[in-house]
């Protein structure tokens, strides 16, 4: 079998590359070993701001105008719903809080994002004492639903093997690879924190952040806007609320944990003092870099290995940017951003 590319993994950077791909008429095979769970259990949410120190996030204003018309053109494409926006009510902690949300609402970057005039309802069950600031523009894109419809899709046309990719069984020719019976021209590696497992791409220094999530059932909670506070709280509908996120830099599985479900219960006490029921809890491995730069670009040996990984915690808004920016590298001589390329690290 022949084939130009082939991709490995099917998260959000592997589903950006292959759109492009499709979209230039190129040849593909998926491989996906479901190791990685990071794209199915993301709160899946855009914002362009930095909520705890009121900043831009990098590049932000650019990414949307890419990602919103692409997940725009996947939901017209698989007939799917994945994108809902709403507002996202940042509850403030001090005065001091409120003073800095005021100074960043003049922020040429952050204008079109924050509002300036402060929200101060009182929401039933929500715990705030210094009033809310409002960000416009934002969203969540259900990335459970775009990744598992979009690996359906990829399966009926019979695009996608679900199994795991053997590092050890790659030949390199002169300019081509063959990998078992597939021969291709190059393959992008998009693996998230299986990256830790190729032997081609190990060296990069991607961190592990594992993260953790509970669905609540509240019946007395009525918020139809994502509550940033201590926490998270992303209304899913019928009653039901994403909470979360953890931060733990030391287990590397996907395992919901028990330690993880306590700091999550622990927190949302100064969030909400209304009854719940947890009725669900996730978790998964966010790919991190520091100093937040994805990890783009082809290795420094073998031109026929291609990395796109790295997009920490927004992969939503990151990942149609750099795969686009990546293929046109590889396809059409465009330079690599320089903040993303891997020649940034020596191996
Ligand atoms: C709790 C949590 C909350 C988050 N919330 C948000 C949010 O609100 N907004 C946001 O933008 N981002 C969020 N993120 C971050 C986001 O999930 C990541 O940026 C993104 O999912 C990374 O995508 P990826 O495709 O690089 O990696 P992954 O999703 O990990 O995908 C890699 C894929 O490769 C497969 N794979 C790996 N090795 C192999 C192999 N050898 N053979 C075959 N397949 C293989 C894996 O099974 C996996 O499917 C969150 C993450 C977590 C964990």
């Amino acid at each position: 079998m022949n084939v130009d590319y082939i991709v490995v993994g099917l998260g959000l950077a592997g589903l950006a590359f292959v759109e492009e791909l499709r979209a230039a008429n190129k040849t593909f095979l998926v491989y996906e070993d479901d190791s990685q769970t990071s794209s199915l259990v993301a709160g899946g949410v855009y914002n362009p701001v930095i909520l705890k120190r009121f900043t831009p996030v990098w590049n932000a204003q650019e990414q949307l105008k890419v990602a919103l018309p692409f997940y725009k053109k996947i939901e017209e494409e698989l007939n799917i719903t994945i994108n809902e926006q709403f507002v996202i009510k940042k509850a403030f902690k001090s005065i001091e809080d409120q003073n800095t949300w005021f100074e960043a609402c003049d922020k040429p970057k952050l204008i079109d994002y924050l509002d300036p005039t402060l929200d101060t309802k009182k929401y039933h069950g929500v715990i705030a004492d210094f009033k809310f600031g409002n960000v416009h523009k934002t969203g969540r894109i259900d990335t459970k639903k775009l990744v598992e419809k979009y690996r359906q899709y990829l399966e009926s046309s019979q695009l996608i093997r679900f199994e795991n990719f053997e590092h050890q069984q790659v030949h390199l020719d002169d300019e081509r690879i063959r990998y078992k019976e597939v021969n291709a021209s190059r393959i992008v590696f998009c693996e998230g924190f299986g990256i830790k497992k190729n032997p081609y791409f190990k060296y990069l220094p991607l961190n592990e952040a594992k993260g953790e999530l509970l669905t609540i059932h509240a019946p007395e909670l009525k918020i139809d806007f994502l509550l940033k506070s201590t926490l998270f709280l992303l209304p899913l509908g019928a009653n039901l609320y994403k909470v979360g996120a953890t931060f733990n830099w030391t287990d590397k599985t996907s395992n919901p944990s028990k330690e993880g479900k306590e700091e999550l219960v622990e927190k949302l006490k100064k969030v909400i003092n209304v009854p719940y029921t947890i009725v669900d809890q996730t978790a998964g491995i966010r790919p991190t870099v520091a100093g937040r730069r994805p990890l783009v670009g082809v290795h420094p040996e073998h031109v026929q290995l291609v990395v796109l990984n790295g997009l920490g915690t927004r992969g939503v808004m990151i990942a149609p940017t750099v795969a686009k920016n990546l293929y046109n590298h590889l396809e059409n001589g465009e330079a690599l951003d320089k903040e993303i390329d891997i020649r940034r690290f020596s191996k």
